[in-house]
């Protein structure tokens, strides 16, 4: 496949555009944005950041004026799947990696935000190894407060990285690149979530049956009870939701 002729086609899932790459073709999408010296907003979707995003309007705008917005977990491609759409679902991490695959073979350099001190540290060193060119051009813990916050921004700015993985958490990750990407309009941006915790070995991942089960969700939940009261009730309430809209939308 020529890479120029890869296009975006979306569906909306209660109103949150989500992109219909499949893995290969989304990573094709973003490594032509980087042979061209583009910028772009990656976001990684779920179903808790769809319902966030239903709540919070400034959410909602970062979220659809995103460049490419990949679904991650079970959950989207269900929502799709009573769409009536085949979508393979893209996790996050995983594509992150593949990422960072590109940007050692190319030579791009990559920053990495976010986590506990320790954690993006050793995450940082643990992809050094693994990928021995990698310029990591920029490592900074993701807990800081709002005055800091404006000297890190500069940080960046100053370093421009080519790649910036941020891992904050959703919103505040898409919040931190909404600002960023104002002031840095050729930088790739994307938000990873609880990435660099799996990449440290601090935190693992759920074994690879449950993963092709569609079944990480409750492996994490088991493993950190605290995130129960994240997905529940809104993982259910979600897909409640989506049928409604699909129900509504073929009822005309
Ligand atoms: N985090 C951070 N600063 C904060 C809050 C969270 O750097 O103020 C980090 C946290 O240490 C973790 C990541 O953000 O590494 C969020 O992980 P979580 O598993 O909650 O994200 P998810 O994958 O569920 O979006």
């Amino acid at each position: 496949m020529i890479m120029e002729c890869l296009q975006r086609k979306k569906e909306p899932v209660l109103g949150f555009d989500v992109d219909l790459f499949s893995f290969d073709d989304a990573l094709q999408y973003v490594h032509s944005h980087l042979k061209e010296n583009k910028g772009m907003q990656i976001v990684t979707i779920n179903p808790e950041m769809i319902t966030l995003g239903k709540k919070d309007n400034d959410f909602a705008r970062i979220l659809n004026g995103a460049d490419l917005i990949i679904p991650d977990g079970v959950g989207v491609k269900i929502a799709l799947k009573i769409k009536g759409v085949n979508q393979e679902n893209i996790p996050g991490i995983e594509f992150s990696k593949k990422l960072i695959s590109l940007c050692e073979l190319d030579g791009y350099s990559v920053g990495f935000l976010g986590a506990k001190e320790e954690v993006v540290q050793k995450a940082a060193q643990n992809l050094r190894a693994e990928f021995s060119n990698l310029n990591i051009t920029y490592i900074r813990n993701g807990y800081f407060s709002s005055e800091e916050e404006s000297i890190i921004l500069q940080e960046i700015k100053a370093i421009s990285p080519r790649v910036l993985f941020v891992a904050l958490g959703a919103p505040k990750q898409e919040f931190l690149i909404s600002k960023l990407k104002k002031e840095m309009p050729e930088t790739i941006f994307i938000g990873v979530g609880g990435s660099f915790d799996v990449w440290s070995g601090m935190v693992k991942r759920a074994p690879l049956v449950w993963q092709k089960m569609g079944f990480e969700w409750l492996y994490r939940t088991i493993k950190e009870p605290a995130r129960f009261k994240r997905i529940f009730p809104a993982l259910p309430l979600f897909l409640v939701r989506v049928i409604m809209e699909s129900l509504h939308e073929k009822l005309g």
